[in-house]
This record gives C-alpha cells, structure tokens and sequence, in this order.
C-alpha cells in the first residue's frame, strides 16, 4: 500500500511510513498538504447563542449540491433567538454572529463556496462553534504524530428540534423529564460498580497512556494473575458524566470477542475505577501512522471491525465513533472496538438519531448535515479507517477543520490519493462502505460477504507491524 511499492515487495521486514508526522503521508499531493500551514486553532467560544438559521431546516430540502441559489424561506424554527440569513446577490450572510463570521473568515470556504451551499455552512457553523472547545470531556487528545486536538472525539451539546439523548442512562431520565443530576449520576453509578478496593484487587499498577477522561494503567489481578488496563476517571473533573455510564452499561452487557472486554469497575470517592482487558498491541492508529499495511491486512482488520458492528447493530447499538483510535490491537494481531461513550441504543420505535456526534473527519455526511441517521453511520466511518489503512490518514485531515466537515457535506464520497494503487476489490469494498445513499450503503452483515474479506490474511500477520510501530515510535520519542 505504500506508494514506493516497497511494502509488498520486501517482506519480512514491516514497512515504515516515512513521515508519521501531520499529513507526511506519501505522494506528491501529500508533501502539498504538509507544506501547508496547520489549521488554526479552534477559538475559545465566548458566549453561546441559540441559533437558528431563518433557512427551512435541511430535512425533506433539496440537496444542497443541486442547487445553485439558495432559497431564503420563512422562520421554521420558533426557538430561535438570532435570525442569519444570505444574500444571494451579494453572496454575503446577514445578521451572523461576530464569533460564527470570525470562524468562517479563517476557514477556507472560499465565497463561492458559501454561495453554493450557505444552509450547510451555517449547519457546520453552528455544530463547530457549540462544540470548540467543549470535547467529549476535559483534557488533551493524544493522538500520536498528528494534529490532535482535531481527532478528539465531539458532541454537539446543543440538540436538534427532534434530537435524541446521548446515552442510554440520560434516555431512561428523559423519560422521567429532565437531565440527571450529578448526584442522581453517582447514585447510579453506585449501583453499577462493584464494592471493594481497586488497589487491593490489582497490584503493580503502571501508567501506559492518558486518555481524555482519566489515565490508564496496566495492574495485575492479585487472585488470578492475570494482567488488565483500568482507566482511573476523576468523576469531578467530568463535565458528561452519563457518558461515563453509557460506556460501562454497554461494555458490561454486550460481551463479543471483538470488543475490549468489560472486567469490573469499582469507585472510591471520586475515582472511578474501570477495569478492562489489557491489549498489548496499542492502538490501530500506531500501525497506520508508523507503517504501511497491504490490502490482505487491511481486509483482516475491516473483517474483525465489521463482526463487532455486525454485533453491535443486531443489538440495535450505534457505536459512532468508529476511527483507528478506537480500535485496539493484541499482539497476537487480535483487533477489537472500544470507546463506547458515545453509543447510541436504538429501538424500533425510535430508530434513527440526530445528534451530531463523533470525530469530525470521520462523520458520515447525514451527521454533519444533520438528517436522521442509523446504524450505517460506523460502516461510512468504517470506510474513513479503511483510508486511513491505506494513507496513513483520514480524508481532509490537512484541511481547516470547518472546511473539512463542509468538504464531507458536499463532495460525498472522499476520493483516493492514488486510486489505481488499490485492487478493483479493495475499491468496491471502499465504495459499498462511502456510499452517501444511505439504503445503498451496504450494513455490516452484508458487508461480511463482501469478497474483499475473502484476501484477508491471518491475523498474525499484524504483529510484525505492531512491533514496527512500537519501534517507529521509541525513535520518534
Ligand atoms: P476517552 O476519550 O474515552 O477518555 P481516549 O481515547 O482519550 O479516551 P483512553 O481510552 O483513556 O483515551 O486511552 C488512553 C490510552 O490508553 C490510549 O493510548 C489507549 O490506546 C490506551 N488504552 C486504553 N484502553 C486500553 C486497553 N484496554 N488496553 C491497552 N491500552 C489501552
């Protein structure tokens, strides 16, 4: 999969990316894109307003792309407090607050482009601006080599008209009217996690790696001996706490060899202790970085990933978060999701959701733009992994991130880099994943029959690459 082609051609030896940092990925158009200056930093927001385009909502309009002057319809939305409206002739937005004009002037959607589309640059503005700053929880990302503050994981904060809930813990409290209380949240939380001391249980505690929620460790169960991770979360320094219960109750109940498998949890004061199988091979995102995969690996991985989704979704669970963050690796080459605090439990009388929610770059386009969306939103982010197998990176990672999520609203399906490097099955893999027609998009179960998976070799033959990554990595440092 490397350009060189040296990857296929000299194996043992793993091949190692030459630039794992920041779009240093391969071709010529990549060494455009690492010349580039690096996006700015998103802005602190400053005050947070209720905005509601005087727009007609996206949901039963025209796409976006089809038409070539905007419609100015009546006020749709009655909670709305502050009225942005375009002008056609100018190609100007009226009425848009300082800090949203302020956004767009650094972003890079040239005027042309807001002409074309200003419902989806004012979608994207009002999503971009209610999460800066306000990632999933307090803290620094830590994606290796890249530009991380872009990867974190987000959540817009503000619902739609129809929005869902974001866990299945606030669902049961929607119900009952209202949002828990954080005490209402300990509570609850107490009732969950198991009773005794975390340091007693497992010893030999040793820091491996600082998530945005808390720390991990690898410990060593004192009765078994067997070895784990627990993450150790200051429940104070939350500010999404159901989030925190979401991932526990689902990772708890939904047991599957290719999900980190839930041990225990235990809380003392404060601290929350979750207790997890340990893998030792760190995250996928080290292996697309640090080294090339070919296609029968990278057809290992979306087989593995595709039987956890295939799990998930017949249990009526969106994951929404799919990246190569989120998948973990064995040094055995065993892959398996995690991250499940932004799940989402569907039902059949509630089966699509509306909140925008997941890592930008990875989003499908009915999340950016808004619509209802199920279940196939993780094989569009599926897909999005899969080109990071492949490049080394996902699409528009090089791109101001407001541009980046409009690009994914209005160009659809992401285009290759080097296209006729990939097998014509690989690329049917990609694109039965990056269909932007949802009922054509394929599911996981049909996906799983997808021929593509037929080149997949045995998962050992990941490890050679995990090793190369640690490797990659010691010297970078
Ligand atoms: P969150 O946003 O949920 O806090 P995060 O993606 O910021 O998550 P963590 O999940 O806290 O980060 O993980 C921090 C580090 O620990 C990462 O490098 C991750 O790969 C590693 N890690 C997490 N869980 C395990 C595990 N079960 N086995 C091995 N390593 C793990």
């Amino acid at each position: 999969m490397c350009d060189s082609g040296v990857c296929e051609d000299k194996p043992p030896a793993p091949p190692v990316r030459m630039s794992s940092q920041g779009g240093g990925v391969k071709d010529t158009q990549s060494a455009n894109h690492s010349s580039r200056p690096l996006p700015s930093e998103p802005e602190e927001k400053k005050s947070r307003n209720k905005i509601i385009s005087i727009f007609a909502p996206e949901k039963g309009r025209k796409k976006d792309r089809d038409k070539d002057r905007p419609e100015i319809s009546s006020p749709s939305d009655f909670e709305h407090t502050i009225h942005v409206g375009f002008d056609s002739v100018t190609g100007e937005f009226t009425g848009m607050p300082e800090q949203w004009a302020r956004l767009l002037q650094t972003s890079n959607i040239s005027k042309l482009e807001q002409k074309q589309n200003p419902q989806t640059v004012l979608t994207i503005l009002k999503f971009y601006d209610s999460t800066s700053g306000k990632q999933k929880y307090i803290g620094s990302g830590q994606r290796f080599g890249r530009l991380s503050v872009y990867t974190r994981s987000v959540i817009n904060p503000i619902p739609p008209p129809d929005a869902d809930s974001n866990s299945q813990a606030a669902d049961k409290q929607k119900k009952k009217g209202g949002k828990m209380t954080d005490e209402e949240i300990m509570d609850k939380l107490r009732t969950i996690v198991s009773i005794g001391d975390p340091k007693k249980k497992y010893t030999r505690y040793e820091k491996i790696g600082q998530g945005a929620s808390g720390t991990v460790y690898t410990a060593i169960d004192v009765s078994t001996g067997q070895e784990v991770a627990i993450k150790q979360i200051n429940l104070q320094k939350q500010p999404k706490k159901e989030l925190i219960i979401n991932e526990i109750l689902v990772m708890k109940e939904l047991k599957n060899p290719n999900i980190v498998n839930f041990v225990d949890s235990f809380l003392v004061g404060d601290e929350l202790f979750v207790v997890m199988e340990y893998l030792a091979g760190g995250s996928l995102t080290d292996v697309v970085t640090e080294t090339c995969m070919d296609e029968a690996q990278i057809a290992a991985v979306c087989r593995e990933v595709l039987q956890a989704l295939e799990f998930l979704h017949a249990n009526q669970v969106i994951h929404r978060d799919i990246k190569s963050d989120n998948v973990l690796l064995g040094m055995d080459g065993s892959v398996k999701l995690t991250d499940f605090g932004f799940c989402a439990q569907i039902t059949p009388e509630q089966s699509k959701r509306s909140t925008m929610v997941g890592t930008p770059y990875w989003m499908a386009p009915e999340v950016v733009t808004r619509k209802a969306y199920g279940p196939k939103v993780d094989i569009w982010s599926l897909g999005i992994m899969a080109i990071e197998m492949v490049e080394g990176e996902p699409p528009y990672l090089n791109e101001n991130p407001l541009r980046a999520l409009y690009l994914i609203a209005t160009n659809g399906t992401p285009e290759l880099q080097n296209p006729e490097k990939l097998s014509p099955v690989f690329k049917s893999f990609l694109s039965r994943c990056l269909e932007m027609d949802v009922e054509k998009r394929g599911s996981g179960k049909e996906l799983l029959q997808h021929p593509f998976l037929k080149i997949a070799k045995p998962l050992s033959s990941l490890t050679p690459l995990i090793l190369a990554a640690k490797e990659a990595m010691k010297s970078n440092r």
